[in-house]
């Protein structure tokens, strides 16, 4: 069933700090509304209903879903099949994700606060069902029985995923005792919407001397807004790279980075402890001994054990690196007269000077290569010249917020048409604050052999045109786009006949690979020659200039990767644990052994860590396990060109195409004819020889 409801893939930029992106994550959204190709007139889009329109639309979905899961299981278990009970609740919960996928998500889009609010209640109904729905033992009975008969292997495989959420969900359980976690898991929604919302409206800013602003660039300066007499600026995301690379006080980068470090607040430290502890309570009426046990049962890892000491191996690998690190930005803080031990807000400005010395790679020069509209249509036009697809942009376009581009997606072979995509890519006041992927139309085969057709949006708050330059992206930003749009289009070519094995319902720690394996082609030298246009003289990005780029790759790999692996460690051991553990402590302790530089004091990291409470519990791990898939999959594009179509083309059939119905490890082993290896991955990282010792732990 996996009504994908926490669903919109977005990029891990909590940490981001000085920490390139490694990935996405899952959050709330669900696939929605679309007819199936060929049929009648298009209903009306979600984003044109009123509130009270949307509220009465979500509730009616549910009440749907509810009445086709009772009259599937009407008939006496004995006379249940697969063909007569599964088939139909599956379809009622293809047509509950078309149908609400939209509804639940607006109140990420919506421009109207009152159809964001009506939408935040909306997900927290189709999330509470959700919950119901894992665990209601008639559909798990049902599933049970049906897994046993002869079935083709797409067919077992749904069957055997509704067995496995059945059980995950508590179906299996006595009925007090369901009835017990079901109200849990509604009450731990509750907590991680609260949660979620607490750090989305989070409006922390900083008051700005003008001599504190006037070092900064343009692009900074822009966003400057007053307040009264006094000039303050937005401590979020989409400033804190620019700000701490570019501030050259100190005292000033400090007071931005605290501000930075305690937004959610202490209300998200205690809402987080009251969900650690439900979590425990949780996985120990699921029969697990944590609540990292109970999460990794479902996912390619399996066992908090082999994640963790995958993730030890990690840091153990790169610590040294980041000290080694840390050590060559002491001479260039001296020379700066610092004063005092290089602080967690030093260090992505001095690693910036270091960076323009040693390797004359300024990013403020980087960018002017970068013009957004450039980018996006030389990304565009990458991908369809990879995977065999055309996008077409829709001139009057049928979206939810006034900016937001709209194209339609066809079979460059066929000319079939595959979905719709749509970009939301510029700032603008209560939007979603990260880079994510959201699923907006889900996709899934009636019967009758229609598809409705998937749509998925790119959802991202690129910085507006700031002083006389049009908006420009770093290389990460256009490195973070590509891999988004990765995710688009796994949703766009999926051809899984059902939802629950569609794209949305790929393994956790398996979901960020193909994005992350796509991220490599922004490292290859012709591509970026091809998404680069320098703003004012046209020209693409020297060979010198990317040859340095290049070389700057692997630049503070150990600050980056030992910040990856104490964020996944932390968020395992912190489920792993006993129920009362302050979540700050452990932060702190954590931070300490696993990173060069530990978190400053004060902070309230955890409250701003939205993985926590966004579907990633117990599984940040999995930036990193999927890693492994990516990097060996890129093997095949390394050897045969990475703007090969035909391997592309290989690619989006073997791999993405048919999404979850397959495995990981199968996908893998299709694509090229054997077996995982962790080579690849490890040299990646830096990590090699000795610390792998040639056989790594995943
Ligand atoms: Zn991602």
């Amino acid at each position: 069933m996996s009504i994908s409801i926490n669903n919109a893939t977005f990029n891990a930029t909590r940490r981001s700090v000085p920490v390139i992106a490694m990935g996405a994550i899952v959050l709330a959204a669900l696939p929605s509304t679309l007819l199936a190709q060929g049929k009648s007139a298009a209903a009306p889009k979600p984003w044109h209903l009123s509130a009270p329109q949307l509220a009465s639309e979500c509730r009616a979905a549910v009440a749907d879903m509810r009445a086709a899961v009772d009259a599937a299981v009407k008939r006496p278990l004995a006379t249940q099949t697969f063909a007569n009970t599964l088939l139909p609740i599956e379809e009622g919960n293809g047509k509950l994700a078309t149908r609400a996928t939209m509804l639940a998500g607006l109140l990420y889009l919506s421009p109207d606060k009152a159809v964001r609010d009506s939408s935040t209640t909306c997900n927290q109904i189709v999330s509470n069902y959700g919950v119901e729905l894992q665990a209601d033992p008639r559909i798990y009975a049902a599933a049970v029985k049906a897994s046993k008969e002869k079935l083709s292997p797409i067919d077992k495989a749904l069957a055997l995923r509704y067995v496995e959420q059945g059980r995950h969900g508590g179906a299996a359980l006595d009925s007090a005792t369901r009835a017990r976690t079901t109200a849990m898991l509604q009450r731990l929604n509750d907590l991680q919407r609260d949660f979620s919302l607490a750090l989305s409206g989070d409006s922390t800013r900083i008051t700005l001397a003008d001599s504190e602003i006037a070092p900064l660039p343009d692009q900074i300066k822009g966003r400057i807004e007053p307040r009264g007499d006094q000039k303050t600026l937005r401590v979020d995301e989409s400033t804190i790279g620019l700000f701490l690379r570019n501030q050259p006080s100190s005292d000033v980068r400090k007071r931005y980075l605290y501000a930075y470090e305690r937004r959610g607040g202490e209300a998200n430290i205690t809402r987080l402890s009251q969900a650690v502890a439900l979590r425990d309570s949780l996985a120990h009426l699921f029969g697990f001994p944590s609540w990292a046990g109970y999460q990794l049962d479902v996912k390619v890892a399996k066992t908090p054990q082999r994640a963790t000491e995958f993730i030890k191996q990690i840091d153990a690998g790169l610590l040294t690196k980041a000290r080694q690190e840390l050590a060559e930005l002491g001479p260039v803080a001296e020379q700066d007269h610092l004063g005092h031990p290089i602080a967690n807000w030093d260090l992505s400005y001095y690693s910036e000077k270091l960076r323009k010395a040693r390797y004359a790679v300024d990013a403020n020069e980087v960018r002017k290569y970068f013009p957004v509209e450039h980018v996006i249509s030389s990304v565009l036009d990458v991908y369809q010249q990879l995977f065999g697809i055309a996008l077409t942009e829709v001139k009057t376009p049928d979206v939810w917020a006034p900016g937001v581009k709209e194209y339609t997606v066809r079979d460059a072979t066929t000319h079939q048409l595959i979905g719709t995509a749509y970009l939301d890519l510029s700032p603008r006041p209560d939007k979603f604050q990260h880079f994510a992927q959201f699923p907006v139309d889900a996709t899934w085969r009636h019967p009758d052999g229609t598809r409705e057709l998937p749509s998925a949006a790119i959802v991202g708050n690129w910085p507006a045109p700031g002083g006389k330059e049009p908006s420009l992206l770093s290389h990460s930003d256009v490195l973070t786009f590509f891999h988004e749009f990765g995710h688009a289009v796994a949703q766009l070519t999926d051809r899984s006949p059902y939802l629950t094995l569609g794209a949305g319902g790929l393994r956790q720690d398996f979901v960020e690979a193909p994005s992350q394996m796509l991220e490599n082609w922004m490292w290859e030298p012709a591509v970026l020659a091809r998404v680069s246009k320098h703003y004012e003289t046209g020209k693409p990005l020297p060979d010198s200039l990317i040859k340095r780029m290049l070389a700057l790759k692997h630049f503070r790999d150990g600050f980056n990767g030992t910040g990856q692996a104490f964020y996944a460690g932390y968020d395992l051991a912190l489920h792993s644990g006993t129920p009362a553990v302050d979540p700050l402590a452990l932060w702190n302790k954590l931070s300490a052994e696993m990173q060069a530089v530990p978190e400053m004091e004060g902070n309230l990291g955890p409250a701003g860590f939205g993985h926590l409470m966004s579907g990633y519990d117990a599984g940040y791990y999995g930036y990193l396990w999927s890693k492994v898939y990516a990097q060996d999959l890129y093997t095949r594009f390394a050897k045969e060109g990475p703007m090969n179509p035909s391997t592309g083309r290989a690619y989006r059939e073997i791999v993405v195409g048919p999404a979850a119905t397959q495995e990981p490890d199968t996908a893998l082993q299709r694509f090229l004819g054997r077996p995982l290896s962790y080579d690849a991955f490890f040299a990646e990282m830096g990590i090699g020889g000795a610390g792998s010792g040639g056989k790594p732990t995943p």
